[in-house]
């Protein structure tokens, strides 16, 4: 553990593609950079089974084990990983102030690379049988399911790649989306509707999800004829998008109006010091690559800036 009054060269807040990349640049550039994983260690990558468009990995590679990989690399170079999660910030003062669950540190420069969450329904039901049928994440959960019907929520990539991941356990994987035409890419388009186990019930949206001790049925309404119907299933994969994870930060850096940190292309946010990777600046694009990248990209420029300062 640090000691308490010494001032860290670096805090990187996150330990998703973009926080481990971030840190493999820096502990390369001896900063000797400490990492907060939070409570999400590989960040959202490591929620996904397979990751099949990561270069360098022609046959896919594991969510966490290219999670558990990107933190190995980092801390080959001396990057320091601390099981613990960030409670608050305090950026307006040099020596930028960080505070986690257990200690609070000093720092000349930070690295935030909080990542998104995921967008519930927000419908009767839902908050009561999470962990209970209710679910964000197939990767964790897929396997409860077997050799029983699920239903996934969405129409975008994230929705179609987990309904296709779904139905290695599940009898029947019934896609539910509110418009007639899916956002997801064509190749994972083609995928799910050529996969038997998939349907699909369009321009619905989920009203109210039942059941006592489990998921039992969802109600439905068709969103051009009123129709409300209930549809008996196990369980419910919700992936309508996700949110940034940027409570922390709010009057404190610019944001968008989405919530996304606002950075420069070398990673600067509104404060010199003060760089954003990953999914808590960039809502547009989602990939590991990018992330990645963008962790890169702040490790670089957040050395330069420390370099300036001792011309
Ligand atoms: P997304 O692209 O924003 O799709 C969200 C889906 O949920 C959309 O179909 C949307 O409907 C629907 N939706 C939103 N709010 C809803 C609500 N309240 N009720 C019902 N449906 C709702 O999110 P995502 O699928 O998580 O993907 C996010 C980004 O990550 C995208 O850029 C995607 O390309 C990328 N991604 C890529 C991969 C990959 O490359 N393999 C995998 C996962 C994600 P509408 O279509 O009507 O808006």
């Amino acid at each position: 553990m640090t000691e308490k009054n010494s001032i860290e060269t670096m805090i990187i807040i996150g330990a998703g593609p973009a926080g481990l990349s971030a840190a493999l640049y820096a502990a390369r550039g001896e900063l000797n950079p400490l990492v907060f994983t939070g409570m999400q260690l590989g960040g959202q990558a490591a929620l996904t089974h397979t990751i099949e468009n990561y270069p360098g990995f022609p046959d896919g590679v594991g969510g966490p084990e290219l999670g558990d990989l990107f933190q190995k690399q980092a801390e080959r170079f001396g990057a320091r990983v601390e099981f613990d999660t960030v409670t608050g910030v305090d950026l307006t003062e040099r020596p930028f102030k960080v505070k986690t669950y257990s200690n609070e540190y000093q720092t000349r420069t930070v690295i935030i690379a909080t990542g998104a969450s995921s967008i519930l329904l927000g419908v009767p039901g839902e908050k009561e049988l999470a962990g209970r049928g209710v679910s964000y994440c197939a990767t964790c959960d897929g396997w409860f399911f077997k050799e029983k019907e699920v239903m996934v929520v969405g129409g975008g990539d994230s929705a179609l790649e987990e309904a296709i991941f779904l139905t290695r356990y599940a009898t029947r994987v019934t896609i539910v989306h509110r418009r007639n035409e899916l956002r997801a890419g064509a190749i994972l388009q083609t995928r799910a509707r050529e996969n038997p186990k998939i349907h699909f019930i369009l321009e619905s949206v989920v009203k109210e999800i039942k059941g006592e001790d489990k998921v039992t049925s969802v109600v439905l309404e068709n969103v051009k004829t009123r129709e409300i119907s209930e549809v008996n299933t196990d369980g419910v994969f919700v992936f309508i998008g996700h949110t940034p994870n940027n409570e922390m930060y709010k009057g404190q850096l610019q944001m968008d109006e989405r919530g996304y940190l606002v950075v420069d292309s070398k990673m600067q946010t509104s404060v010199e010091g003060v760089y954003a990777c990953g999914e808590a600046a960039d809502g547009e694009y989602k990939q590991v690559v990018i992330s990645a990248g963008m962790g890169a990209t702040a490790a670089i420029t957040a050395t330069r800036y420390l370099e300036s300062l001792e011309k």
